[in-house]
């Protein structure tokens, strides 16, 4: 059993807790709740960040299957380069310094299409940085246009790519992933695009979609397989952890979502997980909530995300009112932490 008191004291810059270990930890929440604190003073100090970004969703027609999507069914959208930019230009005006952009999987969209929408900001607001597609959507932009996902990558660098979100990663474990979302991209497949991504340079963020049929053992696989990938290129830039949300979609029939207790262990197992290769555990209020998500900075997490300002997904599953940079400081202010905006890249803004 590895001891807490060693740790905190700070003689283990490259801890290795083993899966059984972790087991133990998540049974043990007094125990892991201190360790997790005890890490992320390690790694972050007292400041929990926040970036001043907006999300733009450019449609919401998808091929996609995936059974805990309700983005899809809401009525049919494509947002015009018009309206993007219109979008990307109130954001600018509002202090933003990232565009997050993402949408469904549109038949006959092409790779030029996708490159078009970057270019068309780029051009425009050249100093916001655009956080644009998830592997899925580079995987399917590929397949579209008969590219390979490394040219493809290359493309959208060229047309003003900043990073990569890592969505689509839902559960990284196949035999989840073929009942939750049996169409999407295989775990192989999505290391192999974020790994493509990291090696040419483009950082990408890691996600995990938890709390609906998996089990703590697929989690602590799913945190594994981030750890590998982040120790052979280091280009995550963090770890968001998105709770399922269970209404509107055909998953919330048969999974449960999870309680309160398990969404803060779960930002602290990650930090003991993943200690210290990814630095940043992100805690997303538009999943969790404001006050959940500002209780999770004292569970291991030392970022409260974006202030986003139009949240099309989350807005669906469960109504998420917009924040602002100064309620996302009151949080955090409220719990006697130190707050930073930060960039998407995680310098200070
Ligand atoms: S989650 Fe994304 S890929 Fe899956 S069905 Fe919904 S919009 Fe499509």
């Amino acid at each position: 059993m590895i001891s807490d008191v060693s740790i905190a004291s700070g003689a283990s810059k490259s801890l290795q807790i083993d899966c059984d270990e972790l087991k133990r930890l998540w049974q043990q929440p007094l125990r892991l709740f201190r360790l997790s604190n005890a890490l992320r003073e390690k790694s972050c100090g007292d400041v929990v960040s926040f970036v001043v970004n907006r999300n733009i969703n450019f449609t919401n027609i998808c091929i996609g299957t995936c059974r805990f999507c309700s983005f899809k069914h809401q009525k049919s959208f494509t947002l015009t380069s018009e309206q993007i930019l219109e979008r990307a230009g109130e954001a600018e005006r509002l202090g933003a310094t990232e565009i997050c952009l993402q949408g469904g999987l549109a038949p006959g969209m092409m790779l030029e299409d996708y490159c078009r929408i970057l270019e068309t900001i780029h051009r425009d607001y050249p100093r916001i940085h655009l956080h644009a597609y998830s592997p899925m959507e580079v995987l399917h932009m590929s397949r579209n246009s008969g590219v390979s996902v490394r040219d493809a990558l290359l493309e959208l660098k060229k047309s003003g790519l900043g990073s990569l979100p890592g969505t689509a990663a839902e559960i990284l474990v196949d035999s989840v992933r073929g009942k939750i979302c049996p169409d999407k991209l295989r775990v192989k497949e999505w290391r192999e695009i974020i790994t493509a991504a990291h090696n040419l340079g483009i950082h990408t963020t890691s996600t995990m979609l938890f709390g609906h049929i998996e089990s703590l053992d697929d989690r602590l696989r799913h945190l594994q397989v981030l750890k590998e990938i982040q120790l052979e290129t280091g280009g995550f830039t963090e770890l968001v952890l998105l709770p399922f949300i269970s209404d509107n979609n055909n998953l919330g029939r048969i999974a449960r979502s999870a309680d309160l207790l398990d969404r803060l262990k779960m930002h602290a197992l990650s930090r003991v997980a993943l200690y210290p290769d990814i630095t940043n555990i992100q805690a997303s209020w538009t999943k969790l909530g404001r006050e959940t998500a500002a209780a999770a900075i004292e569970w291991g997490a030392n970022d409260l995300g974006g202030t986003l300002m139009d949240e099309a997904i989350a807005r669906n599953a469960r109504e998420a009112p917009s924040i602002s940079a100064a309620d996302l400081i009151e949080l955090i202010e409220g719990r006697g932490r130190k707050a930073v905006q930060r960039t998407t890249l995680y310098e200070r803004a």
